[in-house]
């Protein structure tokens, strides 16, 4: 049996309906794949459409203020993402004249395009003879070839491409690469997969050897790590204030209260006493004081604990690198999630500010 012809023959009948299916547009291609990166359909689609209404072409992208970017990618978390789409987009149109580069290698070089968008972009667009390699080909790979080295180690990650390129042989290489990505979203799935509705399943290794559960193989990574913010939420007369993350750090570019990072948890009381903080808030009159917390955070690599201290002072304390927003002006800077849901959480006591 020629699996990828077989796949590609399944492809044909039972294909997922994607608005970046029926276009051969670089940008656009670019784009869609960059959204769903860790990313469900479900969630990341009404993102690409915002995204391509917003900003059509990658001049519009390019052109366009990284705060509005920012704002657009709002809640679909990985901003470095968005950071790296708007400095590329801006070397393509500097550099390149606006026209992407069409081959693999060429892709490689641009800021946020790995292997696997590459690969992407080079097969859906340009025809390239490459196959494009997300979670998806690793584990449908890892099974049918039933590969038992660790798939995120270099020897693991080499057999998961050869066994790929072995598979394209010389089919169709756009078609073969959307069919690896639907058979393992619709078919060869992470849990229970549908293996007698599946096309190969007389050729995969792991249905016969019955290791399907264990494939793919990871190598366990490194515990998140744990990280404590405590935010100053301050409130005068319905106003608050936001500062931009600036460091290269998560979220860098978003708007957040004023934050302090610590090794440890931190009581409320004994960070008020902080002389740094009492000097921060010399000659305000502080009226009440409340403190939050929140569920932790879990980011890829980190857990964030956070912990918000409201005050009501008369005046705003005089915080270098802020601004003064209103609470009904939130909306329009581009706030890290964790930002988001504290805001939820408060949005009766926010209301009223
Ligand atoms: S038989 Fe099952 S595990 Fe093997 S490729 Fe098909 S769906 Fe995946």
């Amino acid at each position: 049996m020629n699996i990828g012809k077989t796949l590609i023959h399944w492809y044909e009948q039972y294909q997922r309906e994607l608005p970046w299916r029926t276009t051969k547009n670089p940008y656009l291609i670019w784009v869609s794949e960059i959204i769903m990166q860790q990313t469900r359909i479900q969630q990341g689609l009404p993102y690409y459409l915002k995204f391509v209404t917003d900003f059509p072409t990658i001049e519009a992208l390019a052109s366009a203020p990284q705060d509005k970017v920012l704002l657009n990618w709002q809640g679909l978390g990985y901003y470095s993402r968005a950071r790296n789409m708007h400095e590329t987009a801006q070397i393509i149109v500097k550099n390149h004249n606006g026209i992407f580069p069409s081959s693999y290698h060429e892709l490689l070089k641009l800021k946020g395009i790995g292997p696997y968008t590459a690969a992407a972009i080079a097969s859906f667009c340009f025809n390239e003879r490459i196959p494009a390699i997300d979670g998806n080909v690793n584990r449908v790979i890892s099974r049918i070839y039933d590969i038992e080295l660790p798939i995120n180690k270099g020897p693991g990650q080499k057999m998961v491409r050869d066994f790929s390129i072995q598979t394209l042989g010389k089919n169709d290489p756009c078609t073969f690469n959307q069919a690896m990505m639907d058979f393992g979203a619709l078919i060869c799935t992470p849990t229970n997969p549908l293996c007698k509705n599946c096309p190969i399943s007389l050729e995969c290794k792991s249905l016969k050897n019955n290791t399907i559960t264990l494939r793919p193989v990871k190598e366990k990574q490194a515990p998140p790590k744990a990280r404590y913010f405590t935010y100053l939420v301050v409130n005068h007369k319905g106003s608050t204030l936001l500062m931009q993350r600036q460091h290269n750090d998560i979220w860098k570019g978003l708007y957040e209260f004023p934050m302090w990072e610590f090794d440890s948890p931190m009581v409320a009381e004994e960070f008020l006493q902080l002389p740094k903080i009492m000097k921060l808030l010399k000659g305000c009159r502080i009226s009440s004081i409340s403190e939050n917390r929140l569920p932790i955070h879990k980011l890829s690599h980190q857990n964030i604990y956070s912990q918000f201290i409201q005050l009501t002072t008369e005046p705003l304390p005089k915080i270098s690198n802020t601004l003064e927003v209103k609470a009904d002006e939130l909306k329009n800077y581009a706030l890290p999630k964790l930002i988001i849901n504290f805001l939820h959480h408060q949005k009766k006591e926010f209301s009223r500010i």
